[in-house]
């Protein structure tokens, strides 16, 4: 029997073992210095203003419609090809999430398609960089400057990435990162929400601890708020993750360059386009079965890698067949053609730092074998 080969995988390493204990042996473990120092260090990577940490990604996004005063009623336009976090945020305060139809090359929310879904209720576009590539912001901004639309870009994907040499996340009003363990640096759980717009970041404070304004009282709450915090214990983790990420990025273009030197000859698979003024940064690493596959064919391919021992999966289902999307919203089977013909096809294959060239032969050769 040969070894499991994981669909993901943290990176960490003694370093940021040795800054968790050291919180651990504080006397702060929440509210204490280490969440300043991530958000100094983020911000300083990202070139923004104001980095605020928070409990998760999903956390993040929600607070940033809150800070923008996006509510019942209003619609906000967005991608069904998306984690579902990305349109569940919309909906919490009683946003509707619009969905348009991707490209079918850079799999990314279609800008050509953004105008016809514009109401008189549109107040904000939600574009999502996709598996770690910027979506198209120059296009999105000029279409939302025009119908004064409010612009966040969920980044929780694409830490690292650069569209016209601006990293990605820092492209809208605010930005939004996530941190969960299979992103590109992890804090366990957690999220960052970047801007260089202090109304948001004020209030994206607040919110985050129960309502409290930056400079209040602690039982003084002027405003409705959650606990969204981050912990130091994960702040601690993150400084260090955040000032290895140079290499992390490294290895992550290490393993992508591996796959698509032994796949470049295959007909069979397509891949994301990467625009040639955008770089990437690797979240996971997705081949697109040619249209000939179907849907059961597809999942019979990856059925058959699990069995070998080779951690794969579907990556994503669309957002508007969710059962509660087809419920609440009315979405039903056919309404975006262009990513549900993507989504039926998409394998995400195994992806994290520690792959060995055997490792990506072995899969690769798998697959080959199953197509
Ligand atoms: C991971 C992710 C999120 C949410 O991040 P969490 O930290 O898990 O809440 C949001 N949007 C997208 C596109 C994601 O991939």
């Amino acid at each position: 029997m040969q070894s499991e080969i994981s669909l993901s995988a943290q990176d960490i390493t003694q370093a940021e073992i040795d800054a968790v204990v050291a919180v651990l042996r504080s006397e702060r473990l929440s509210l204490g210095p280490r969440i300043p120092e991530f958000e100094a260090e983020f911000a300083r990577r990202l070139g923004t203003r104001h980095a605020i940490a928070c409990s998760s990604g999903t956390a993040g996004l929600h607070m940033c419609w809150r800070a923008m005063g996006i509510g019942p009623g209003d619609e906000v336009i967005t991608t069904p090809f998306s984690f579902i976090a990305s349109s569940n945020s919309i909906l919490f305060d009683g946003g509707k999430p619009v969905f348009v139809d991707i490209d079918p090359q850079t799999w990314q929310i279609d800008p050509a398609r953004i105008e016809a879904a514009i109401t008189p209720r549109t107040k904000a576009v939600l574009p999502v960089d996709v598996f770690g590539v910027p979506a198209d912001m120059d296009a999105i901004w000029s279409i939302a400057r025009r119908h004064n639309l409010r612009v966040l870009e969920d980044s929780c994907e694409a830490l690292g990435a650069t569209y016209k040499g601006r990293p990605a996340g820092t492209l809208g009003e605010a930005g939004v990162f996530g941190f969960y363990p299979n992103k590109q640096m992890t804090t366990g759980e957690g999220g960052m929400v970047v801007t260089n717009n202090d109304d948001i970041a004020f209030m994206v404070r607040s919110l985050r601890n129960q309502g409290r304004d930056p400079d209040g009282g602690w039982l003084a709450h002027p405003r409705l708020g959650y606990n969204y915090r981050m912990t130091d214990i994960q702040a601690a983790l993150g400084t260090v993750q955040v000032r290895r990420f140079d290499e992390i990025l490294a290895q992550r273009d290490r393993v992508a360059g591996l796959y698509r030197e032994r796949l470049a000859d295959e007909r069979r698979l397509t891949l994301q386009r990467i625009p040639a003024d955008c770089r990437i940064s690797w979240f996971v690493f997705v081949v697109r079965l040619s249209d000939s596959y179907d849907r059961a064919q597809r999942d019979g391919i990856l059925r058959k890698l699990q069995s070998q021992g080779i951690g794969c999966s579907v990556y994503f289902p669309p957002i508007h067949l969710q059962p509660f999307y087809q419920e609440q919203l009315g979405c039903r089977q056919g309404d975006f053609p262009i990513t549900e013909a993507l989504s039926a096809r998409t394998m995400a294959l195994p992806f994290h730092n520690h792959l060995t060239e055997a490792e990506i032969d072995r899969v690769v050769k798998a697959l080959r074998a199953l197509l």
